[in-house]
């Protein structure tokens, strides 16, 4: 199944020169929603995942099936001030200023086997921060996990984990 064709590119969202990658047309549509998993789903079976780690909000749309089919814990990854509990955090710059991940303190233990999940791997500030979480956490990261990379920024260079994408970009 081609599931380039069901990413809708809109540009110019969400500001002038921007081509904004829309999953929203993937997930909508049952058959390429189901195989986006279940491509996941096959390559992780037998790695002995423990915890999946995801962001909000969309890393819980690719995370949360994904944890349930390979029989894995489903961790959250909020912005400041959503989580209950008490947490440890990361701060990690955006294009202006800062923003602030958190993870419950007691969500990992020493050693978990963790797979990183979200949409879309772009300049990997988010995916940096959340590394950071699982490793102060004691987590063992087994790999970092996206349904599309947008390669020509180069994201995954300052990861310093493993990085698999289903889809590539190359350029914008
Ligand atoms: P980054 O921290 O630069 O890797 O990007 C973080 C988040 O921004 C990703 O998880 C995406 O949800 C979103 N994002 C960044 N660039 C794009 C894009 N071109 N199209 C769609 N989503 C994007």
């Amino acid at each position: 199944m081609d599931l380039y064709a069901y990413v809708r590119n809109v540009p110019d969202f969400p500001k002038q020169g921007i081509q904004f990658k829309d999953l929203t047309t993937l997930w909508m549509d049952p058959a390429a929603c189901r195989e986006s998993i279940d491509l996941l789903h096959a390559r992780y079976r037998d790695r002995g995942i423990q915890k999946i780690v995801g962001a909000e909000s969309r890393g819980f749309i690719v995370g949360a099936p994904l944890a349930y089919l390979l029989g894995a814990g489903f961790i959250p990854v909020r912005k400041k001030g959503k989580l209950p509990y008490r947490q440890v955090e990361a701060t990690y710059e955006l294009e202006y200023g800062t923003d602030t991940l958190t993870i419950h303190e007691d969500a990992i233990e020493k050693g978990d086997r963790v797979l990183i999940v979200d949409d879309l791997l772009a300049t990997g500030g988010t995916v940096s921060a959340m590394v950071e979480l699982v490793q102060k956490l004691g987590g063992d990261i087994e790999e970092a996990v996206f349904l599309v990379e947008l390669v020509f920024l180069e994201g995954r260079r300052r990861l310093g984990v493993p990085v698999f994408s289903l889809l590539q970009y190359a350029q914008e």
